[in-house]
Parts: C-alpha cells; sequence; structure tokens
C-alpha cells in the first residue's frame, strides 16, 4: 500500500468546451470519480489536489459584473470560494463512486493555505494572466483605478491583469493531516486540499498570516504537498497522456519511462511549454529531489495504467 497524491488539472473538472455550467462540471467529475475510487480500490492511501483556473476566473468575473452592488473580495478570498466549491464537487462525486467501488470513505477536503514568502521576487514581476481581456482604454483605466498590473496580450488582441506567482514554501495545514494519515484516518479518509495551489498568505507580525493577491502554481504546491504528507507516488493529471518532446511539431514524442536526469535535460532545452507543461515536470522533479519514489503525469484514462508503471511519463518504480 502506498501514499498517492493525485493532482488533478481543470480538465478533470472542468472542460474547456463546456458552458461552465455545476451540471457539466458535475459531468465530468462523474467520470474522473471512478478512476480515483480505483485507486483506493487497489489499496493505496489517496490524497486529491486540484486546479481551480477556470473556476477563479468564473468568480472574478462575476465579482466584476456585481461591484456595485455587492463589494468585490480580494483574490485570496476568491481562492477560498473555489476550494470550497470544487472541493464540495469532488466530495459529492468520490463519495458515491467510492461507495460503488466498495472502498467507502469520508471525503475530507480542507480549506488550505500555503505560505509564501513576502520577498519572493515574483511580487515585484507578476506574470500569471487572469481574468479576462480588456482593451487598452479598459487596461489603463484599471491600472488607474485598481492598482492591477495589466500586460498586452497582443497574439489574442487585448490586455490582461496579471499577478505573482510565488513559490510555494509550505502547507499550513500539511501537518495535521500528515498526523492524520499516519494515524487511523488514511485508512478511513480521502484528503482534498490545496485546491489551486492554496490560499496565498504571508507571514505578518505576531505569528499571523495574511492573504496576498497571488496566485500559486498548483503542481509547484502538489510537490509540497507530497513532500510534507510523505507520498510515495506524485501522479500529476492532465488532459495529455504524457509530456512530449516536440511537443506540437513533426517530431513530437511522447515520453514514457524516463529518468530524472534526462526529464531535466529536455526541460533545460526548454521541451515544456511555461504556464502548462513545464511546472508539471519542474513539480515533479522537486518531488524526486525530496525524495518521492515514483512520478507519474498522464490524463485520466491512462491513470490506472500510469500507476501501474504502464502509461505515461514516468520516473521511478511505481510502490
Ligand atoms: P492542467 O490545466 O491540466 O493542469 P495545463 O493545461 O496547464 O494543465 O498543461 C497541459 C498542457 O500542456 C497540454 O494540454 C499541452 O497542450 C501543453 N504542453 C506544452 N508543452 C507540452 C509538452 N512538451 N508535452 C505535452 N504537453 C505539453
Ligand atoms: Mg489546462
Amino acid at each position: 500500500m502506498a501514499r498517492v497524491l493525485v493532482a488533478l488539472g481543470g480538465n478533470a473538472i472542468q472542460r474547456a468546451h463546456d458552458a461552465g455550467t455545476w451540471a457539466d462540471a458535475t459531468r465530468q467529475m462523474r467520470r474522473t470519480a471512478p478512476v480515483l475510487a480505483a485507486i483506493v480500490a487497489r489499496g493505496h492511501e489517496l490524497v486529491v489536489t486540484h486546479g481551480n483556473g477556470p473556476q477563479v476566473g468564473d468568480l472574478l468575473r462575476e465579482a466584476e459584473l456585481g461591484a456595485r452592488e455587492v463589494p468585490p473580495p480580494p483574490m485570496h478570498v476568491l481562492d477560498a470560494e473555489s476550494e470550497g466549491q470544487i472541493g464540495y464537487l469532488i466530495a459529492q462525486e468520490l463519495s458515491a463512486a467510492l461507495r460503488t467501488a466498495r472502498v467507502p470513505r469520508v471525503v475530507v477536503p480542507i480549506v488550505s493555505r500555503t505560505e509564501v514568502a513576502r520577498r519572493d521576487p515574483a511580487f515585484r514581476h507578476p506574470t500569471k494572466p487572469v481574468g479576462r481581456f480588456y482593451s487598452a482604454a479598459e487596461a489603463a483605466r484599471l491600472r488607474r483605478t485598481a492598482g492591477w498590473t495589466l500586460r498586452e496580450d497582443a497574439a489574442r488582441g487585448g490586455w490582461r491583469r496579471v499577478v505573482p506567482s510565488p513559490r510555494p514554501r509550505r502547507w499550513l495545514e500539511g501537518d495535521a493531516v500528515r498526523a492524520a494519515l499516519d494515524g487511523r484516518l488514511g485508512r478511513s479518509c480521502v484528503f482534498v486540499v490545496t485546491g489551486g495551489g492554496g490560499i496565498p498568505v504571508v507571514r505578518g507580525g505576531g505569528g499571523r498570516y495574511e492573504g496576498v493577491e497571488a496566485v500559486i502554481d498548483k503542481d509547484r504546491a502538489a510537490a509540497v504537498v507530497a513532500a510534507q504528507i510523505g507520498a510515495a507516488t506524485l501522479a500529476i493529471v492532465t488532459d495529455v497522456p504524457g509530456a512530449a518532446v516536440g511537443y506540437g511539431t513533426p517530431r513530437q514524442r511522447w515520453l514514457g519511462r524516463v529518468d530524472a536526469a534526462e526529464l531535466r535535460r529536455y526541460r533545460r532545452a526548454g521541451e515544456f511549454a511555461e504556464g502548462s507543461m513545464g511546472p508539471k515536470v519542474t513539480a515533479g522533479l522537486e518531488f524526486l529531489a525530496a525524495g518521492g519514489r515514483y512520478l507519474v503525469i498522464t490524463d485520466i484514462p491512462s491513470l490506472a495504467r500510469g500507476l501501474a508503471g504502464r502509461a505515461g511519463t514516468r520516473v521511478g518504480e511505481p510502490p
């Protein structure tokens, strides 16, 4: 039996071409949940983390449209909202799937905070685009009135808000969840943690934490979570069967079983795009460097085989 952390990408929760209704999300999670339940049925201890891009994007838009009537919450609060919303969705569908698979567990979503350093250089160089596109005039106004940083995306014809993406350092609730798992709860609960990378907080005076306007990459956060709970396996689930070299070119080749040095070499050669496959590979390498035993990057249809060492881009031996 191994402790497995599964990091679900946006697609496992909400497909890009769907309208983004609750019914759509439920339908998609209903496809994902049995695959997760099967991991538990094989005797593994499962912990789940997930992205929140589309959901937090919708919440931002909602806050913007409703601003005349309801004060728009800061981004870290929207992060918390998205953790609640997606945690609820996973709890509903995964507990049903676990019951069907005859391995009932209590699915426990945790509103998670992730500590980042106040002096992280990312705060001086915001890079992560969030929310919708604006015209040049709107961008100028928002820069003035809201103090946002906006950057032009010439290819897609508009301006977008960019926020810092600092490095996750510590998941504040992690030690408690670790203790729960090491006790008996690993056999009766599935924890859902650090959704969207967790709510970014910085440590202030007197040991207080403050939420900050930033987003945390959920894959980087997954590496932190895996280390804190001592997961043997990290499975990064996305919408492609693995990482490829020459991605999207005629020389494209999916990577199967590789070693960490090879993955590092390809990363250095720029094979994995920033903001998509790049952070997954970086997170995977961090996980392995911190003592993780088995890394697999794959999609939902290949996940079961990926965990058995027979699909996906993988490093190490499945425990
Ligand atoms: P998620 O939202 O599932 O966490 P992303 O959409 O950020 O994941 O990243 C997955 C995407 O990365 C794929 O859909 C693919 O288009 C892109 N990608 C970029 N470079 C590569 C690569 N070298 N190999 C595979 N996929 C890549
Ligand atoms: Mg995506």
